[in-house]
């Protein structure tokens, strides 16, 4: 049996990214595996960065870093997105590391009387996670109930380099390090750096990067950084779908819902079986799939489990064909960042949204 639609995750090229990235970084790079794995799946991917000489993995969710230990991941992992009433006992349990960035949770923490390692996230400057207002509150408090691994914060626009934000963050940063150590705490591993800055910002790297993007083989921003190609990354996800129908029709033909597009011409109409309910923007209107050597776009709006596309008039596609939603590029085919850049969108979230339902091939590329 074959399926309507799958997810093609090429490993050998993650593993390519892991180690480039880890010869740009110069320190030690942890995974980022959040997400699922940014949609390339989260066991899959966490062990084969083990493999490839990851020395950390960061989730967000307390539960992601657990499903990770209870399947053999045995190097550190980090979760950041951890609030008050977490299940921190399991974190303890699992030798999870846990970003702190409230005293709600130090003191949560306090009354379980556990020891959990955790990391200190200071907000630096992008006004998302990480102590702010309670920073001095935190300095002055009891620490001596934690063991104190890390410290770090999060770039707002590492991938613009030449902004000011970046240099302010990285100025901040180092003060804050300076202040806790003015009481006697010394994390030893200092982090700030995601993908783009592993690429732009060697003063950032400290004693270890975050990397998550750019292992998948995308480039964290194309106008600023270029394609996955000029970065030398090997993009990890190829999306296949099946044609459910082909069909001929006149000329003058309405497409879909709202009927927003009309065929042009006498023409051979593909259905292809992936909708919005997969992860396929219904905003799309300028992108399309890869067959037999041609783009063929698509025509009309978006549905759940399908759209349509113009495979031209000479087209010899039958149904059961496998078309290319997105590849690497290299023969011609829509990329994940064609996708995003005609979906108001970028290739994060294209990745991150393909759908449960679409299996994920732990397998090469094929066309
Ligand atoms: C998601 C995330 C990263 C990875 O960012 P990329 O741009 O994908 O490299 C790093 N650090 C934190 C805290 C994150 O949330």
């Amino acid at each position: 049996m074959e399926h309507r639609a799958e997810a093609r995750i090429d490993i050998q090229a993650f593993t390519s990214n892991i180690s480039l990235l880890k010869e740009k970084a110069g320190v030690n790079l942890l995974a980022v595996v959040k997400a699922d794995a940014y949609g390339h799946g989260l066991i899959e991917i966490g062990l084969a960065a083990q493999n490839s000489g990851a020395d950390w993995l960061g989730v967000a969710l307390l539960e992601e870093a657990v499903a990770l230990r209870t399947h053999g991941v045995s190097i550190p992992i980090l979760a950041w997105l951890v609030p008050p009433g977490s299940d921190f006992r399991s974190a303890a349990k699992h030798d999870i590391d846990i970003a702190v960035a409230s005293l709600a949770v130090l003191d949560e923490i306090r009354l379980l009387e556990i020891k959990p390692r955790i990391h200190i996230e200071v907000d630096t400057g992008m006004t998302r996670g990480g102590f702010l207002d309670e920073w001095h509150e935190l300095l002055e408090s009891d620490l001596t109930p934690f063991e104190i691994i890390g410290i770090f914060s999060h770039f707002a626009r590492a991938d613009e380099p030449l902004e000011k934000q970046n240099l302010d963050q990285l100025n901040l940063f180092q003060g804050k390090v300076r202040e806790l150590s003015d009481i006697g705490i010394n994390p030893p591993i200092k982090h700030l750096s995601n993908s783009a800055a592993t690429f732009l910002n060697h003063t950032a790297a400290f004693d270890m990067v975050r990397t998550g993007i750019a292992m998948y083989g995308l480039t964290p921003e194309i106008v600023e950084m270029g394609t996955s190609k000029d970065l030398s990354l090997k993009p990890v996800m190829q999306l296949r779908a099946k044609l459910h129908l082909v069909k001929k029709v006149p000329a003058g033909s309405s497409v879909g819902y709202g009927a927003t597009a009309t065929t042009e011409r006498d023409t051979t109409l593909g259905v292809v079986a992936m909708g919005y309910a997969d992860g396929i923007p219904r905003i799309s209107t300028a992108a399309g799939v890869f067959i037999d050597g041609n783009r063929a776009p698509i025509m009309g709006r978006v549905s759940m489990d399908q759209f349509v596309v113009d495979l031209g008039p000479e087209s010899t596609a039958k149904s059961g064909d496998w078309v290319v939603i997105f590849g690497d590029g290299s023969r011609g085919e829509y990329t994940a960042d064609d996708w995003a850049s005609t979906s108001l969108s970028i290739n994060y979230e294209i990745v991150t949204r393909i759908g449960p339902r679409v299996p994920r091939i732990y397998a090469p590329h094929v066309y």
